[in-house]
């Protein structure tokens, strides 16, 4: 389903089809239309790329418009927020940025227009009324006591909404369109609610608001957007959003409906993640295990890497989940050809290399990149004592263990071969210190006699290494689809991972002292990371982005 020069997905194929016929005289003209409720999340990405996609592919615009109508829960720090996450993606929207708020006049005005026109009217039915008159979709509704109201009626009682006469419930404004109609939504949808609270940007200039539906056509057409794209649970609303353009005889763009993208082990609910803040399951809305675009960014993850995933899984007109895989991927095969590596222990056991001179350090070549010749090389120093990975000894090793044990040869990376002779324990029973030592004649990790090894393993210098926290992440929830419960007294936070955070003391190679935020490397056999904000001069903070697929990088000379 990737994009390729002969297969277009239906969108654009929509697309395509209406500039050959000059349905809108070659003008392509599309909006993202986040609600600033919450951050973005990488299902919005998907949106930003096919509306900012098509824009640019077919010579067009695309616009940001905030849909503002909700006073509660909308917040300035969600709107910048929102235009950070755009640009960082890499979109732009110019001098386009809109918010539906600006509209409101404009759309009272209208509103007045349809109740001049018999087309809306004030229903002073409780909620509970309203929607008890709806019906179901076997059973028409039936007319509110208040649908015959005269116009001069109507007139009067809306303007005197709008000035506050009445308290929230008392009266709403609705389509006149019918109440038996086949589409439930048509059924005299409401327009106007009464809602006495202060909003984000026109203050208290209004006590009145209008529904998403009464607003989203509308704005669209001021703005002369030609392809109105949205995900699929629009698709019932259609009817409606094609309702008002007619009804009030304005420009009326195509709503054209695509599949939401859904990733395993998350979800992308902007008010469950709200939730995991609130109650603090997460550090904020940044935090790494986030599917937000800024988690994302935090974690490690490339503009180009969140853009090709929205390429790679495509639009369609059917919801499915993606595996987290697949995003994965994304990252790793990126990282893989730009990522410096670096060798980091997460779990240091010491080495002392008896036969090494004391107090003698030595700086050893190692390639910086095997994908990318260009990256050139760094020198790591080696001296009598290393740090090596915990796991990569065992006293008792099983046959199929290959890596360092008493007697067994190994190969220390851009360094020597070194043999086990001895190893020390704590009280505890836990190995303390690991005796070996080396041969000189390997250096550079090749024996001139040709004698193999099975391993080759990373370590960092005991004296040079420095120190760093780094946070390894696991999937937010323990199963694919958070949803999927054992019983009906659980829910969705009841699969929330409790181990999706382990942190550790690290000890790196000393290169690294100068890594500043966002820098991303490679961790040889550890998988990618990168600097948080976290980190100051006192605290180095890594972030681990993604494993590695294979345990092991690929050797220059292609062996395993
Ligand atoms: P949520 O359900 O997460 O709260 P929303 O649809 O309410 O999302 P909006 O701010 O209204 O969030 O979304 C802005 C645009 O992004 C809409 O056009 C919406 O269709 C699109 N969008 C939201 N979620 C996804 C998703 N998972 N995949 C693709 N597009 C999405
Ligand atoms: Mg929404």
């Amino acid at each position: 389903m990737t994009e390729s020069a002969d297969h277009k997905d239906f969108v654009r194929q929509i697309v395509e089809e209406d500039n050959a016929s000059g349905k809108w005289n070659g003008v392509v003209h599309t909006r993202f239309p986040p609600e600033p409720n919450g951050y973005l999340h990488i299902g919005h990405a998907k949106s930003i790329c096919l509306n900012f996609g098509i824009a640019k592919e077919y010579g067009g615009k695309c616009n940001l418009r905030f849909d503002d109508t909700n006073p509660e829960k909308e917040e300035v720090e969600y709107v910048e927020s929102i235009k950070t996450d755009i640009k960082w993606l890499g979109f732009d929207w110019e001098d386009r940025l809109f918010f539906a708020s600006d509209y409101f006049e404009q759309l009272y005005q209208w509103a007045e227009q349809l109740i001049k026109n018999d087309k809306a009217y004030v229903c002073s039915q409780t909620l509970e009324a309203i929607r008890e008159g709806r019906g179901t979709p076997a059973v028409p509704g039936t007319d509110s006591p208040f649908r015959n109201r005269s116009v001069d009626e109507n007139l009067d009682l809306f303007r005197r909404m709008r000035a506050g006469e009445f308290e929230e419930g008392e009266h709403v404004l609705r389509a006149k369109i019918d109440m038996a109609h086949k589409v439930m939504l048509l059924r005299d949808p409401i327009m106007y609610r009464i809602r006495k609270v202060e909003h984000h940007r026109t203050g208290n200039a209004w006590c009145i608001y209008p529904t998403y539906d009464y607003t989203h056509g509308q704005s669209d057409s001021l703005e002369g957007i030609t392809h109105s794209i949205c995900t699929l649970e629009f698709e019932n609303r259609r009817p409606l959003y094609d309702w008002f353009c007619d009804a009030l005889e304005i420009h009326h763009p195509q709503q054209i409906e695509f599949n939401r993208l859904n990733l395993t082990y998350t979800m992308m609910s902007k008010r469950r993640l709200l939730q995991l803040v609130n109650d603090g399951h997460v550090n904020g809305w940044d935090d790494p295990r986030m599917p937000t675009i800024s988690g994302l960014r935090r974690r490690g993850y490339t503009p180009e890497s969140v853009r090709s995933l929205c390429a790679q899984v495509g639009v369609t007109k059917h919801n499915a989940t993606t595996d987290m895989v697949v995003l994965e991927n994304q990252i790793r095969e990126e990282l893989n050809r730009t990522a410096d590596r670096r060798m980091a222990v997460l779990d240091p056991v010491k080495v002392v290399i008896t036969n090494y001179p004391e107090g003698q350090i030595e700086n050893l070549d190692a390639v910086n990149n095997p994908e990318d010749e260009s990256a050139g090389s760094r020198q790591v120093p080696f001296g009598r004592e290393i740090y090596i990975e915990r796991d990569d000894f065992m006293e008792d090793p099983p046959k199929k263990f290959f890596r360092l044990g008493p007697g067994r040869e190994v190969r220390l990376r851009w360094a020597y071969f070194i043999k086990c002779t001895d190893f020390v324990k704590d009280d505890a029973g836990n190995i303390s210190e690991i005796h070996c030592t080396y041969d000189p004649e390997t250096k550079g990790g090749n024996a001139p006699d040709g004698r193999k090894v099975k391993a080759t393993m990373h370590w960092v210098s005991a004296d040079k290494a420095i120190n760093a926290e780094v946070r390894l992440y696991d999937h937010l929830f323990l199963t694919e689809d958070p949803d999927e419960v054992e019983d009906e007294s659980l829910d969705w936070k009841s699969n929330l991972n409790p181990d999706s955070l382990r942190t550790v003391s690290a000890r790196l190679e000393p290169s690294l002292a100068t890594a500043t935020e966002g820098y991303r490397c490679q961790f040889e056999r550890q998988g990618y990371f990168v600097v948080d904000k976290d980190s100051t001069d006192q605290n180095l903070v890594f972030n681990r982005t993604v494993t590695l697929k294979d345990s092991w990088t690929k050797r220059p000379d292609g062996k395993k």
